[in-house]
């Protein structure tokens, strides 16, 4: 019988959707894991959008890890930036000087907001990506509002209800579509000397079409609710700078209260740490069984990794790829423990992509079916309800869209920052 001394060690940092997954695949196996994330939370990134616009609070997109892994005797949870890897002695460091040892080492640190070489214009711009992130962005988006109010000059009006969204992708989309909600019908009645129906949104594509990675009638779609919603939808140009004020694109000055990014990512720092040659996008280059290029026992998935489809060209960087890979990996990894024998190569089965443009409008592309429209809306709010981790989670945000869908109504509009700051 293994003692917990005696048992295979895996180290998994990151508690992202990719490392929660490989975490609960190992559950109650005869392996002895510790699960590492610099946050005690996971967080449900694609909903961080609507805590960015008050329509959810971060408590209801996250969760404790010990309270999601609790069960699992055989998984110990350690708080913890990775700030280095010794791959030749397998030694994980952390930020508070203490080093874990393993046997393999799974890394799903994430990804990061890239700038386009462009990291000043993160001070003005920010993007989505964490609590803190979404929390910043409601404060300047309900704080513009009220300066708005308080101003005696319409063009200064005019600028401080301005909101710039950068980038035409899947998160660009939905904080446009967000946003366009939140000042017509939210905030609609409750100012006395502005009138928030007229604040002006505006997505900046910098290619052809917004939703380039969905088929093109799905695009079409999406542009025509956005417009429908009174968002200004510019293609073909790209931001050329940002600052507090707002932005300049194609040589064109837009005085804006709020810029908001959406665009490019990159992966997590975490991924220079272990020795491999990294892609252009920072990502670490794997084996078909994710084991990353030329360093042993040491293993990576999500967005911090380059995994090739069957055509060879990088899965992308979603949720459900990373959940995918890590559900495989901890399969995968126990098997290996227990009968000797190599991983077996991982196989992505889409799922289909989706991206919601506002109340009732959504699309859906499965590859061999295209939705969009009212169903496709149903669908996007079911799925994600169910992927929420956690039956509280999911009773929580299913009570406040059903309120927020019969009231026009949000109740996180909450600036949490003094108002002069
Ligand atoms: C706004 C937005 C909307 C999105 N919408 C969708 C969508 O609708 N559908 C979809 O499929 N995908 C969506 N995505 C993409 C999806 O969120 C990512 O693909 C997914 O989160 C990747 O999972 P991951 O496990 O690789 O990383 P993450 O889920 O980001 O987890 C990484 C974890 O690592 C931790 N970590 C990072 N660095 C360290 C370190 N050095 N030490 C310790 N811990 C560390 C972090 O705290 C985090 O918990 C969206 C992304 C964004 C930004």
């Amino acid at each position: 019988m293994p003692t917990p001394d005696n048992l295979p060690r895996v180290v998994i940092v990151g508690a992202g959707f990719g490392g929660l997954a490989c975490a609960q695949a190992l559950g109650g196996k005869p392996v002895q894991v510790t699960l590492v994330d610099r946050r005690n939370y996971h967080l449900f990134v694609p909903l961080l959008y609507q805590v960015a616009t008050a329509a959810l609070s971060p408590a209801d997109i996250a969760r404790p890890i010990r309270r999601i892994v609790g069960r699992y005797k055989n998984i110990e949870v350690a708080l913890g930036t990775v700030t280095s890897v010794d791959t030749a002695a397998r030694r994980v460091r952390l930020s508070n000087g203490s080093e874990l040892p393993y046997d393999k080492l799974v890394v799903a640190t994430g990804s990061e907001y890239s700038y386009f070489g462009h990291p000043e214009w993160a001070e003005f711009a920010p993007g989505p990506r964490s609590l803190e992130d979404a929390r910043r962005i409601r404060a300047q988006l309900l704080t513009s509002f009220e300066r708005a109010e308080v101003s005696p000059d319409a063009a200064r009006q005019d600028a401080l209800m301005t909101t710039v969204i950068v980038g035409g992708g899947p998160t660009g989309v939905e904080m446009a579509g967000s946003v366009a909600e939140l000042a017509r019908h939210a905030l609609a009645r409750d100012f006395r000397n502005i009138d928030p129906r007229r604040a002006k949104i505006i997505l900046i594509e910098a290619g052809p079409r917004i939703l380039a990675g969905f088929p093109e009638p799905l695009s079409d779609y999406a542009k025509r609710a956005l417009e429908k919603l009174g968002v200004t939808v510019i293609t073909n140009e790209a931001v050329e700078s940002i600052d507090a004020k707002g932005v300049v694109v194609a040589g064109r000055r837009i005085d804006a209260g709020t810029v908001i990014w959406g665009a490019g990512i990159k992966a997590s720092p975490a991924a220079a740490l272990l020795g491999a040659t990294l892609d252009r996008a920072g990502r670490v280059p794997l084996n078909p069984d994710l084991s990353v290029k030329g360093v042993a026992d040491v293993y990576a998935l999500g967005d911090m990794a380059s995994t090739p489809d069957e055509h060879g060209a990088p899965l992308p960087a979603l949720a459900q790829v990373a959940a995918q890979q890590g559900a495989y990996l901890g399969r995968a990894l126990a098997k290996s423990f227990a009968d000797g024998k190599p991983l077996p190569p991982f196989k992505f089965h889409n799922r289909g992509n989706t991206a919601i443009v506002g109340r009732n409008a959504a699309v859906f592309d499965f590859g061999w079916m295209q939705l969009k429209g009212w169903f496709a809306w149903v669908m996007w709010a079911l799925i994600h309800v169910y992927l929420l981790v956690g039956f509280d989670n999911r009773a929580r945000v299913t009570l406040q869209w059903l309120w927020a869908y019969l009231t026009y109504q949000r109740g996180a509009r909450l600036i949490m920052r003094d108002f002069d700051s």
